[in-house]
C-alpha cells in the first residue's frame, strides 16, 4: 500500500514490540497463478512493554486475507480489521496461537519485494520489509522467532524447495506434487526468512569447521550456469576458514546455501544458511567473468557469509541501526579482501569509492548520520554512509584499540549479545568494556553527519629544529544538522627528510627511539604537535593508510606531490601523492586556451610508473589510473561537467602521446604465458596491459589499434577480451567498433551476465553512449525492464559513469533519466529511487546545468502516484 504523503519515522519513538513471536510454522501452496501461505505464530505479550492493553498489530502489505484464527477459532469478521498495510486484532489474551491465510500472486510482483518468480524459479527478498508482502507479521527487527516451513509445489516444475535452517521432512503428496519441510533451530528477525523453489542444478561440497564439523555447502544454480560455481565456493571455503582464524567465528548449521537469482534488486542477501545472490555477483568463470568480477564475488560472498555472526546471530533492533551489521561487515569483508590479495590495492580501491561516491553523497541532499535519525522508506537508506563511511568508523575503532583489543571487543560483543537485536552503541560499549578507552566523543561518528575537513598547516624551525603541526578540524553543515562537535579522529603521519629517508617523529626532544610513523589523536577543534630533532624542513606524509573518512586540505607543492609519489613508505599515500598531482593538473587545464600546456614533470612521474619493473606492479596498476570524472567533479563546486572532461581527456591523450613507445614496452612486457590464474601479479599484469592500449586507443594508435584487435580475437578470458573492446568502443575507429560489438554479442547472447557488461561497455562510452545510442540499446531484443541488471547496466551506466553525454548542455540526459525513473516507479520503486541519485546532486553544477537538472526532478516530483522510494529522495534533494 503506497500512499501520497509519506511519513517520516524517527529513533526518538522507537518503543519495544507490544508482542514477542515465539515460533512461526508456514505453509506455502505455490502454484502458477498465486500462492497461499498459512501462518501460525506462537504469540505473547512482551514483559518489557508497558502497552499493556495494545491490540496485536501486523504489518502487511499487497496481501489478499483469507481467514484469521485466534487459539484455532476463526475470527468473525467485526473480531478484526483488515487495514491492508496492518491486520488489527483487538482482543487477544497474554499468550495465543494465531493463524492468517493470506494469498499473493509471486508472478505479478515486480517489486522484488517479498516472493517473486525470477527465470522461472520462486525465490525471496525480505530485506528490509519484504516479509509482509508474504504474509500478515510484525515486521521489524527485534521481533526474533524460530522458523518451521513447509514448501508445496509441483515436482516437475519444482525439483528443489529451500528455506532457511536444516531439511527435516520430504513426501510426494497429489497431483504430481511434493513438499520439503525445513526447521530452523535459530531464532531469527523475518528479514532473514528465504525461500526458494525451482528447476535448479545442485553443487556440493563440504568444510571442516575448526572444532571438526562437516558442514554441507551446496549451491544452487540453473542448469546453464553449472559450470560457473567454482569460484563462489572457494570464496566460500576461504571465508569460513578466516572468520575462524580471524575473529573465533565458527559455523553454527549442518547446511550453508548459495542460490543464484537473475532477477534481483541487490547485490546479495545473508538469509540464515540460505544466502540469495544476484547472478551477476556469484557466478564466474574465465571466459565470462572479469578479474574485477572474481574480486568482486569473492568479496561478497565473503561479506554475506560473515553476516551469519556479524547481522544475523546479533542482529539489529531497529533499522536505524543498520549500520551495527553492514557497516561492521563491509570492515571485515573489506580485512579478509586486503588478506587474501594486496591490502594497499584493496584500500585504494575502498577509499577511490568513498572519496568519490560517498562524499558525494555526506554533501548533497540525502546527507546522513551513519546511524540516522529518520527516514521515509529504509530502502532509501541502505547507502554509501551506512556501508562504507560505518565499515571506515568500525576501521578507527580497530586503528585506536589495536588488532587485540579490537578483537577482545568483538568477541565480548559476540557473547553478550548472542540471539539479540541491538543498536550501534552496544557495539561500541563491548568495545569500550573490553579496552578500557573512553570512546565516548568517538560516538559522534555515528551521530554526526557530513564529512570532516582537517585544515593542515605547518612551519620549521631551522634553528631549533622543531616542525611544527597545526591541524584545525570543522565539519559542514548537512541537512537539519549544523554547528557540530569536534570529533574524535585518529590520525596516522610520517615524516621525510630531504633524503627521503623516514624520520623519528619525537614528540619530546631528545627522544632518539621515536617511531617513524605515529597516529595522532584529534579530539579538539586545533591541535599543534611539534616534532624534534627535525634538521631540515621535512615533506609530511598526511593521513596514512586513509586513517580516517576526512578530507585533507594542505598546500601541497607539486614538488612535495612527486617527492611522495617516489618516496613515501606508505604505499597508499604514494598514490594519492599520484592522485592529487594529476587533479591539480587536470584542473589547472579546465577551461583554459587549447594549447596550454600540460606540466611535463607529470609526464615524467608517469613515464617512471610506466618503466620501473621493481615497483609493486600492482600499485603501479593503480598509480597510472587519473582520477575519474566523478572524483573531479566531487571537487568542484558549480561543476561544468563537459569541460571537465576535455580537461582530462586532454591529459589522457598528451600522455599516452607522449609515453608510445613506453606504453608498448610495458603491453609487450605484460604479456602472460601459461594458463589463467586469478592472482594480484596476473590481475596487475593485465590491468597493465590493458591500461596500455586503452591509452594507445584513446589518441588513435595504429599499432594499438590491431593490437586491440587481435587481443580481442585471441583472448582466452574475459578480462582481456573486454579489455580490448572497451578500447575499441572508446576509440575514434568506428568500424573496428561496431564490428566487435556484433562480435561480441553474437559469442556470448545466451549468457545474460556477459549480455549486462557489453550493455554497460557502449552505455558508459562517451563515442558509443550518446543518447540516441542508448535509446537503441533499450530497444535491444536483450533488454528487460523486468530485469534490474539490464537497467543498471544501461541506464545506470549512462548516468553514472557516460557523464559528458549525461550532462550534454540542452538537458536531454536529465530528461531522459527522469522519463526511465517514472516509468520505473510503478513498476520496481526501489530501483526507480537509486537512479534518481545523479540528479539529486543538482547543486553541485554549474548553473544553466544545476537548471535542468532541476526541472527533471520537478518532473518526477509531480507524478502521480508516485512511491514512497521516490517521493524522500526527490523531495528531499529539492528542498532548501
Ligand atoms: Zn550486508
Amino acid at each position: 500500500m503506497r500512499t501520497s504523503q509519506p511519513q517520516t519515522i524517527y529513533l526518538s519513538d522507537y518503543k519495544v514490540p507490544a508482542y514477542l513471536v515465539d515460533t512461526v510454522d508456514l505453509r506455502f501452496e505455490l502454484f502458477e497463478d498465486g500462492a497461499r501461505v498459512h501462518s501460525t505464530l506462537e504469540l505473547r505479550r512482551n514483559p518489557e512493554s508497558d502497552e499493556t492493553a495494545a491490540p496485536l498489530e501486523l504489518d502487511g502489505d499487497s496481501l489478499t486475507l483469507e481467514s484469521v484464527a485466534l487459539n484455532g477459532a476463526e475470527l468473525a469478521a467485526g473480531d478484526y480489521e483488515d487495514r491492508g498495510d496492518q491486520l488489527v486484532v483487538r482482543s487477544v489474551p497474554e499468550q495465543f496461537t494465531l493463524t492468517v491465510v493470506t494469498w499473493i500472486e509471486p508472478q505479478n510482483n515486480t517489486r522484488l519485494e517479498g516472493l517473486y518468480k525470477s527465470s522461472g524459479m520462486f525465490c525471496t527478498q525480505c530485506e528490509a520489509e519484504g516479509f509482509r508482502c508474504i504474509t500478515f507479521f510484525p515486521d521489524r527487527p527485534d521481533v526474533m522467532a524460530r522458523f518451521r516451513t513447509r514448501i508445496e509445489a509441483n515436482k516437475d516444475a519444482y525439483p528443489v524447495l529451500l528455506s532457511n535452517g536444516n531439511d527435516v521432512e520430504k513426501g510426494e503428496l497429489e497431483n504430481g506434487r511434493h513438499f520439503v519441510t525445513w526447521e530452523d533451530p535459530f531464532p531469527k528477525p523475518c528479514y532473514l526468512f528465504a525461500l526458494v523453489a525451482g528447476d535448479l542444478v545442485e553443487k556440493r561440497d563440504t568444510f571442516s569447521t575448526c572444532s571438526g564439523r562437516d558442514i554441507d555447502l551446496r549451491m544452487y544454480v540453473e542448469p546453464r550456469n553449472a559450470e560457473k560455481c567454482d569460484h563462489a565456493m572457494d570464496s566460500l571455503k576461504r571465508s569460513m576458514r578466516w572468520d575462524e582464524e580471524v575473529y573465533g567465528r565458527e559455523y553454527d548449521l549442518d547446511i550453508f546455501m548459495i542460490v543464484a537469482v537473475d532477477d534481483f534488486n541487490m547485490g546479495a542477501m545473508e538469509n540464515k544458511g540460505l544466502n540469495i545472490f544476484n547472478s551477476s555477483c556469484v557466478l564466474a568463470s574465465q571466459e565470462t567473468a572479469t578479474d574485477l568480477a572474481f574480486q568482486r564475488i569473492e568479496a561478497i560472498v565473503a561479506h554475506e557469509y560473515f553476516h551469519n555472526w556479524s547481522g544475523n546471530r546479533v542482529t539489529c533492533r531497529d533499522w536505524f541501526q543498520l549500520s551495527l551489521k553492514e557497516g561492521f561487515t563491509v570492515f571485515r569483508d573489506s580485512q579478509f579482501s586486503a588478506d587474501m590479495g594486496s591490502p594497499t590495492v584493496k584500500r585504494i580501491e575502498d577509499v577511490t569509492l568513498l572519496r568519490t561516491a560517498q562524499f558525494a553523497e555526506d554533501g548533497g541532499p540525502m546527507s546522513h548520520p551513519v546511524r540516522p535519525a529518520s527516514y521515509m522508506e529504509i530502502s532509501n537508506f541502505y547507502t554509501l554512509t551506512i556501508y562504507e563511511k560505518g565499515a571506515e568508523v568500525v576501521r578507527m575503532i580497530h586503528t585506536l584499540l589495536g588488532p587485540d583489543m579490537f578483537r577482545k571487543g568483538s568477541d565480548l560483543y559476540f557473547e553478550r549479545h548472542d540471539g539479540q537485536a541491538v543498536t550501534t552503541d552496544d557495539f561500541v560499549k563491548a568495545m569500550e568494556d573490553a579496552s578500557g578507552r573512553d570512546l565516548s566523543q568517538f560516538r559522534l561518528w555515528y551521530e554526526q553527519a557530513g564529512t570532516p575537513v582537517l585544515a593542515i598547516s605547518d612551519d620549521f624551525d631551522a634553528e631549533t629544529g622543531v616542525y611544527r603541526l597545526t591541524i584545525e578540524q570543522s565539519i559542514p553543515d548537512t541537512p537539519g544538522q549544523t554547528n557540530k562537535k569536534p570529533q574524535h579522529i585518529p590520525f596516522a603521519l610520517g615524516l621525510l627528510g630531504q633524503d627521503g629517508q623516514p624520520l623519528p617523529l619525537q614528540l619530546e626532544s631528545g627522544d632518539s627511539g621515536a617511531p617513524t610513523e605515529r597516529v595522532l589523536e584529534l579530539t579538539e577543534a586545533v591541535h599543534t604537535f611539534e616534532f624534534h630533532g627535525v634538521e631540515s624542513r621535512p615533506v609530511p606524509s598526511l593521513l596514512r593508510h586513509f586513517s580516517a573518512p576526512v578530507r585533507v586540505r594542505y598546500n601541497w607543492t607539486r614538488e612535495q606531490l612527486l617527492f611522495l609519489m617516489s618516496h613515501d613508505p606508505d604505499g597508499f599515500n604514494r598514490w594519492d601523492a599520484g592522485q592529487r598531482l594529476a587533479v591539480d593538473v587536470i584542473q589547472s587545464l579546465v577551461n583554459a586556451p587549447d594549447d596550454a600546456e600540460i606540466d611535463p614533470r607529470l609526464v615524467e612521474a608517469y613515464r617512471k610508473l610506466i618503466s620501473d619493473a621493481d615497483l609493486d606492479q600492482a600499485l603501479v596498476a593503480k598509480m597510472l589510473q587519473l582520477p575519474s570524472e566523478a572524483y573531479l567533479i566531487e571537487l568542484t563546486d558549480k561543476a561544468d561537467v563537459p569541460a571537465i572532461h576535455r580537461a582530462r581527456e586532454a591529459v589522457l591523450r598528451h600522455l599516452a602521446g607522449a609515453l608510445k613507445g613506453e606504453l608498448l614496452g610495458c603491453y609487450q612486457r605484460h604479456q602472460g604465458s601459461g594458463p589463467y590464474e586469478v592472482t594480484p601479479e596476473a590481475i596487475a599484469r593485465r590491468s597493465l596491459r590493458n591500461t596500455a592500449l586503452a591509452w594507445l586507443l584513446m589518441i588513435d594508435d595504429e599499432e594499438g589499434r590491431s593490437l586491440a584487435v587481435s587481443q580481442l580475437n585471441a583472448a582466452d578470458n574475459m578480462t582481456d577480451r573486454m579489455g580490448a573492446l572497451r578500447a575499441l568502443v572508446n576509440s575514434g575507429f568506428e568500424s573496428d567498433r561496431q564490428e566487435a560489438l556484433d562480435d561480441f554479442y553474437n559469442r556470448f547472447q545466451d549468457d545474460p551476465q556477459v549480455v549486462e557488461q557489453w550493455f554497460s561497455v557502449q552505455a558508459a562510452s562517451d563515442q558509443a553512449g550518446q543518447l540516441s545510442d542508448i535509446h537503441k540499446l533499450l530497444e535491444h531484443p536483450a533488454f528487460d525492464w523486468k530485469n534490474p541488471n539490464k537497467i543498471r547496466s544501461v541506464v545506470g551506466a549512462f548516468a553514472g559513469q557516460n557523464l559528458a553525454a549525461f550532462h550534454n548542455p540542452d538537458g536531454s540526459g536529465y530528461q531522459f533519466l527522469a522519463d526511465q525513473v517514472c516509468r520505473l516507479d510503478d513498476s520496481n520503486p526501489q530501483i526507480a529511487a537509486r537512479l534518481v541519485t545523479p540528479l539529486t546532486r543538482w547543486r553541485k553544477f554549474a548553473p544553466s546545468y544545476s537548471d535542468r537538472m532541476k526541472s527533471a526532478l520537478e518532473r518526477i516530483r509531480d507524478k502521480a502516484g508516485l512511491s514512497r522510494d521516490v517521493y524522500e529522495v526527490v523531495h528531499k534533494s529539492l528542498a532548501d
